[in-house]
């Protein structure tokens, strides 16, 4: 807690932040102990609600601010791709059994005997599918327009999975596919269960595109930031045909962190991710419901404020870049208006534009992103 205050001492606001959610956080509690050892003690929703704080960290508070129905859905929802993604990651899992399991995980939905021993490669996830049984019958005691929605998002994911764990990504196509199979699919989930719920325009489902721009953002922004941890992990979802124009093997960036190379690819991979903002702000303008609206633009700003500390910054080649907890803190606290979210998107296009330019075209094309950006925003209000 310490050395978190102290890096966002320059920040009164964050601090009180800070301070209030250690509070609050009594109410929001995340478990101490590991999942497993909570099980005796939990019902089916309680086990869903436990899981969900061990699982997804800070976004838990958001998620139980929503509106009682919805809220429940979305834990489901979250839990479910949160297995699929588990399996999708387990490297130990053998390669033909995984690429069955992902492509018939949907029917396992109804299936009250279903668990899965042994999988995933932390404790909680592990406690997650060895307890499987509890999330499908909280799963069933939702209304059947969101169970509808989380069966065929869980159909599309488990099959786009199962194609990539066949096939590399290369090319620029491959890299939004498999960014739309595991996290724009997401969005269009979300979007669904939104109108399902009847607390924002039955037409938002139908905002397929804009959906899963809200996806595909999220997701190149942890593609990126994760560089260094994936490739230790023998991975990566940068696509080569952008990488391929800088060098002829992935790790030259690792060993060359502050070559003009490396620095030009992955500014070119930001610049890629931010492409996604405007329809970003979009599909905020569209939103009516307060707590929706906060729980959809949280993770957003969060994202654009990590872009804006990794574009040109060698250190993505050999660590972890983060930002303050006490920007999360302050987000997930106090109100957040449209107007606000949108003045952290400005706000973020300046400390992009402020950074030095590795070359002239490129701070042309993040010029020009950021002045259609202002004028889309002017455009909202
Ligand atoms: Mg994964």
């Amino acid at each position: 807690m310490i050395p978190t205050l102290y890096k966002s001492a320059l920040h009164p606001r964050e601090v009180r932040a800070l301070l209030k959610l250690k509070i609050k956080g009594q109410q929001y509690a995340v478990p101490k102990k590991p999942l497993e050892e909570l099980v005796p003690r939990l019902d089916d929703e309680a086990f869903c609600y436990a899981a969900l704080s061990k699982v997804s960290r800070s976004f838990a508070v958001v998620i139980q601010q929503l509106p009682e129905n919805l809220k429940n859905a979305v834990c489901v929802f979250y839990l479910v791709l949160r297995a699929l993604d588990t399996i999708e990651d387990d490297m130990k899992f053998p390669k033909e059994e995984k690429v069955e399991l992902l492509k018939n995980f949907h029917k396992k939905s109804y299936d009250e005997n279903f668990t899965l021993k042994n999988t995933g490669d932390q404790e909680d996830y592990r406690a997650l599918l060895e307890h499987y049984d509890k999330v499908i019958r909280f799963f069933k005691s939702l209304d059947a327009g969101y169970r509808d929605v989380i069966v065929d998002i869980t159909e599309k994911m488990g099959n786009g999975m199962a194609h990539f764990i066949e096939k590399e990504v290369k090319s620029v196509d491959d890299y939004n596919l498999y960014c739309h199979y595991v996290a724009g699919l997401v969005g269009i989930g979300l979007s669904d269960l939104f109108s399902a719920s009847g607390l924002e325009d039955p037409e938002l489902k139908n905002r397929y595109e804009l959906s899963n721009s809200m996806g595909l953002f999220l997701q190149k922004t942890n593609i990126i930031r994760d560089y260094h941890e994936d490739l230790s992990s023998d991975r990566s979802f940068w696509p080569e045909e952008i990488w391929g124009k800088y060098t002829r093997e992935l790790s030259f960036f690792t060993e060359n962190p502050k070559s003009s190379e490396s620095l030009a690819c992955l500014n070119e991979m930001v610049m890629d991710a931010l492409g996604h903002v405007p329809d970003v702000v979009d599909y905020l303008s569209l939103l009516k419901n307060e707590s929706v609206f906060r729980f959809a633009a949280i993770p957003q700003v969060m994202a654009i404020a990590t872009l804006a500390a990794v574009y040109n910054n060698p250190r993505v080649f050999t660590g972890a870049v983060k930002i303050r907890k006490g920007l999360a803190a302050r987000l997930i606290l106090y109100d957040l208006s449209l107007e606000e979210t949108l003045n952290y998107f400005r706000k973020y296009s300046r400390v992009l534009l402020r950074k030095p330019p590795t070359g002239t075209t490129e701070h042309q094309k993040l010029l020009q992103w950021s002045k259609a950006l202002s004028k889309k925003i002017n455009n909202v209000f």
